[in-house]
Protein backbone atom coordinates (compact mmCIF):
# COMPACT_ATOMS: atom_id res chain seq x y z
CA UNK A 1 0.00 0.00 0.00
CA UNK A 2 1.45 3.35 -0.99
CA UNK A 3 1.89 6.29 1.39
CA UNK A 4 -0.53 9.11 0.83
CA UNK A 5 2.31 11.83 -0.08
CA UNK A 6 -0.42 14.80 1.51
CA UNK A 7 0.10 18.14 0.38
CA UNK A 8 2.48 19.35 -2.15
CA UNK A 9 3.22 22.38 -1.03
CA UNK A 10 6.68 22.42 -0.30
CA UNK A 11 7.21 21.56 -4.22
CA UNK A 12 4.65 23.43 -5.80
CA UNK A 13 6.47 26.44 -7.02
CA UNK A 14 3.41 28.92 -6.86
CA UNK A 15 2.37 27.55 -3.74
CA UNK A 16 5.67 28.30 -2.03
CA UNK A 17 6.25 31.75 -4.11
CA UNK A 18 6.00 34.37 -1.98
CA UNK A 19 2.50 36.70 -1.92
CA UNK A 20 3.16 40.62 -2.56
CA UNK A 21 1.03 43.76 -3.04
CA UNK A 22 1.86 45.14 -6.86
CA UNK A 23 0.52 48.67 -7.85
CA UNK A 24 0.25 48.70 -11.13
CA UNK A 25 -0.22 52.41 -13.61
CA UNK A 26 -2.30 52.13 -16.23
CA UNK A 27 -2.48 54.62 -18.97
CA UNK A 28 -4.00 55.47 -22.44
CA UNK A 29 -4.09 58.10 -25.17
CA UNK A 30 -5.17 57.24 -28.46
CA UNK A 31 -8.40 54.66 -29.33
CA UNK A 32 -10.98 53.79 -27.15
CA UNK A 33 -9.13 54.82 -24.10
CA UNK A 34 -11.21 53.33 -21.76
CA UNK A 35 -11.63 49.84 -23.34
CA UNK A 36 -7.84 49.99 -23.17
CA UNK A 37 -7.34 50.08 -19.63
CA UNK A 38 -10.60 47.61 -18.44
CA UNK A 39 -9.25 45.16 -20.77
CA UNK A 40 -5.60 45.83 -19.20
CA UNK A 41 -7.41 45.50 -15.50
CA UNK A 42 -9.33 42.41 -16.74
CA UNK A 43 -5.69 40.61 -17.72
CA UNK A 44 -4.19 41.50 -14.69
CA UNK A 45 -7.21 40.10 -12.52
CA UNK A 46 -6.47 37.12 -14.96
CA UNK A 47 -3.17 36.41 -14.45
CA UNK A 48 -2.64 32.89 -12.11
CA UNK A 49 -2.99 33.02 -8.03
CA UNK A 50 -3.78 36.91 -8.39
CA UNK A 51 -6.77 39.26 -7.20
CA UNK A 52 -7.48 42.92 -7.86
CA UNK A 53 -7.57 44.43 -3.92
CA UNK A 54 -7.40 48.07 -4.94
CA UNK A 55 -8.96 50.09 -7.64
CA UNK A 56 -8.84 53.48 -8.53
CA UNK A 57 -10.84 56.40 -10.06
CA UNK A 58 -9.78 56.82 -13.43
CA UNK A 59 -8.36 60.20 -13.93
CA UNK A 60 -8.68 62.81 -17.56
CA UNK A 61 -5.05 64.07 -17.38
CA UNK A 62 -3.82 66.57 -19.67
CA UNK A 63 -0.15 65.28 -21.92
CA UNK A 64 2.70 65.66 -20.60
CA UNK A 65 6.22 66.23 -22.80
CA UNK A 66 5.78 66.61 -25.98
CA UNK A 67 2.79 64.08 -26.28
CA UNK A 68 -0.51 65.62 -27.98
CA UNK A 69 -3.58 63.81 -26.50
CA UNK A 70 -5.17 63.61 -23.65
CA UNK A 71 -4.82 60.72 -21.19
CA UNK A 72 -6.98 58.33 -19.27
CA UNK A 73 -5.13 56.98 -16.18
CA UNK A 74 -5.69 54.68 -13.67
CA UNK A 75 -3.84 52.95 -10.85
CA UNK A 76 -5.12 49.26 -9.83
CA UNK A 77 -3.32 46.66 -6.44
CA UNK A 78 -2.90 43.71 -7.16
CA UNK A 79 -2.25 40.98 -4.64
CA UNK A 80 0.16 38.20 -6.56
CA UNK A 81 2.48 35.65 -6.31
CA UNK A 82 3.48 36.78 -9.99
CA UNK A 83 7.70 37.95 -9.34
CA UNK A 84 8.62 41.65 -10.71
CA UNK A 85 10.12 40.35 -13.98
CA UNK A 86 7.81 37.94 -15.06
CA UNK A 87 5.10 40.96 -14.29
CA UNK A 88 6.90 43.19 -16.41
CA UNK A 89 6.68 40.77 -19.41
CA UNK A 90 2.52 40.60 -18.41
CA UNK A 91 2.14 44.60 -18.74
CA UNK A 92 4.31 44.47 -21.75
CA UNK A 93 2.26 41.49 -23.50
CA UNK A 94 -1.18 43.26 -22.29
CA UNK A 95 0.59 46.14 -24.11
CA UNK A 96 1.01 44.28 -27.31
CA UNK A 97 -2.31 42.79 -26.99
CA UNK A 98 -3.56 46.28 -27.45
CA UNK A 99 -1.52 47.33 -30.30
CA UNK A 100 0.97 49.04 -28.49
CA UNK A 101 3.83 50.56 -30.96
CA UNK A 102 7.10 51.72 -28.93
CA UNK A 103 8.78 53.73 -32.24
CA UNK A 104 7.91 57.43 -30.74
CA UNK A 105 8.75 58.35 -27.66
CA UNK A 106 6.15 61.15 -27.28
CA UNK A 107 3.81 59.06 -29.68
CA UNK A 108 -0.16 58.00 -28.98
CA UNK A 109 0.05 55.37 -26.55
CA UNK A 110 -2.66 52.86 -26.75
CA UNK A 111 -1.87 51.47 -23.78
CA UNK A 112 0.85 52.31 -21.08
CA UNK A 113 1.36 49.76 -18.23
CA UNK A 114 4.13 50.57 -15.56
CA UNK A 115 4.91 48.80 -11.98
CA UNK A 116 4.83 51.00 -9.67
CA UNK A 117 6.30 49.07 -6.59
CA UNK A 118 6.12 45.91 -5.10
CA UNK A 119 5.27 45.08 -1.50
CA UNK A 120 6.09 41.76 0.50
CA UNK A 121 7.09 40.81 3.82
CA UNK A 122 10.27 42.37 3.42
CA UNK A 123 8.72 45.79 2.42
CA UNK A 124 8.97 47.34 -0.49
CA UNK A 125 11.15 45.76 -3.37
CA UNK A 126 14.31 47.69 -4.35
CA UNK A 127 14.94 46.55 -8.05
CA UNK A 128 17.71 47.66 -9.66
CA UNK A 129 17.95 45.66 -13.10
CA UNK A 130 18.61 46.69 -17.16
CA UNK A 131 14.76 45.81 -17.81
CA UNK A 132 13.12 46.87 -13.97
CA UNK A 133 13.80 49.27 -11.63
CA UNK A 134 11.43 49.25 -8.51
CA UNK A 135 10.17 51.53 -7.04
CA UNK A 136 9.70 53.14 -10.55
CA UNK A 137 11.82 56.05 -10.25
CA UNK A 138 8.85 58.49 -11.80
CA UNK A 139 6.09 58.11 -9.18
CA UNK A 140 6.69 60.94 -7.31
CA UNK A 141 6.93 63.31 -9.97
CA UNK A 142 3.55 62.84 -12.07
CA UNK A 143 0.31 63.34 -10.33
CA UNK A 144 -1.23 61.43 -12.78
CA UNK A 145 0.39 58.56 -10.73
CA UNK A 146 0.21 59.95 -7.44
CA UNK A 147 -3.84 60.87 -7.34
CA UNK A 148 -5.06 57.63 -8.04
CA UNK A 149 -2.21 55.80 -5.92
CA UNK A 150 -3.39 57.83 -2.64
CA UNK A 151 -6.91 57.21 -3.33
CA UNK A 152 -6.68 53.30 -2.70
CA UNK A 153 -2.88 53.22 -0.68
CA UNK A 154 -3.43 56.74 1.11
CA UNK A 155 -0.31 55.72 4.00
CA UNK A 156 1.87 54.76 1.44
CA UNK A 157 5.51 56.46 1.46
CA UNK A 158 7.99 56.43 -1.04
CA UNK A 159 11.24 57.87 -1.28
CA UNK A 160 10.85 58.63 2.43
CA UNK A 161 7.67 60.47 2.02
CA UNK A 162 3.96 60.05 1.71
CA UNK A 163 2.25 60.25 -1.41
CA UNK A 164 0.40 63.61 -0.11
CA UNK A 165 3.93 65.42 0.23
CA UNK A 166 4.64 64.43 -2.92
CA UNK A 167 2.05 65.56 -4.46
CA UNK A 168 2.24 69.18 -2.59
CA UNK A 169 5.68 69.74 -3.89
CA UNK A 170 4.96 69.12 -7.86
CA UNK A 171 5.88 71.79 -9.82
CA UNK A 172 3.00 73.31 -11.47
CA UNK A 173 4.25 71.76 -15.00
CA UNK A 174 3.91 68.47 -13.16
CA UNK A 175 0.16 69.08 -12.98
CA UNK A 176 -1.60 67.58 -15.49
CA UNK A 177 -5.15 66.15 -13.85
CA UNK A 178 -8.37 67.72 -15.38
CA UNK A 179 -10.84 65.83 -13.37
CA UNK A 180 -11.82 62.35 -13.10
CA UNK A 181 -13.74 60.28 -15.60
CA UNK A 182 -16.67 58.88 -13.81
CA UNK A 183 -16.90 55.53 -15.01
CA UNK A 184 -15.59 52.85 -12.69
CA UNK A 185 -12.64 50.61 -14.41
CA UNK A 186 -13.40 47.60 -12.76
CA UNK A 187 -17.14 46.81 -11.67
CA UNK A 188 -17.51 45.65 -8.17
CA UNK A 189 -13.56 45.90 -7.20
CA UNK A 190 -12.53 47.15 -4.16
CA UNK A 191 -11.66 51.05 -3.61
CA UNK A 192 -9.26 51.00 -0.96
CA UNK A 193 -6.16 48.88 -0.06
CA UNK A 194 -5.47 48.16 3.47
CA UNK A 195 -2.82 46.16 3.15
CA UNK A 196 -0.87 45.26 6.49
CA UNK A 197 2.00 44.48 4.24
CA UNK A 198 2.34 47.96 3.66
CA UNK A 199 2.67 49.25 6.73
CA UNK A 200 6.00 51.13 7.41
CA UNK A 201 7.00 50.54 3.44
P1 LIG B 1 7.82 53.07 -21.34
O1 LIG B 1 6.72 52.18 -21.83
O2 LIG B 1 8.27 54.06 -22.34
O3 LIG B 1 7.47 53.65 -20.00
O4 LIG B 1 9.11 52.16 -21.08
C1 LIG B 1 8.97 50.79 -20.82
C2 LIG B 1 10.33 50.17 -20.54
O5 LIG B 1 10.84 50.66 -19.31
C3 LIG B 1 10.16 48.67 -20.40
O6 LIG B 1 10.57 48.00 -21.58
C4 LIG B 1 10.97 48.29 -19.20
O7 LIG B 1 12.08 47.46 -19.52
C5 LIG B 1 11.48 49.61 -18.63
N1 LIG B 1 11.17 49.71 -17.19
C6 LIG B 1 12.06 49.91 -16.20
N2 LIG B 1 11.45 49.94 -14.99
C7 LIG B 1 10.10 49.77 -15.22
C8 LIG B 1 8.96 49.71 -14.37
N3 LIG B 1 9.06 49.85 -13.03
N4 LIG B 1 7.75 49.52 -14.96
C9 LIG B 1 7.64 49.41 -16.31
N5 LIG B 1 8.68 49.46 -17.17
C10 LIG B 1 9.92 49.63 -16.64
Amino acid sequence: MSEDPGPTTAHDPVAAAPVRVAFVALGSNVGDRFEHLQEAARGLAALPSTTIVGCASIFETAPMGAAKFDFLNAVVALKTVVAPLPMLDVLLQLERSRGRARDEKWGPRTLDLDLLAMYGDEGSLAVTHPRLTLPHPEITARDFVLRPLMEIAPSLQVAGHRLDHHLATLPEHARTVRGRHGLPLLERAPFGVSVPLLEGG
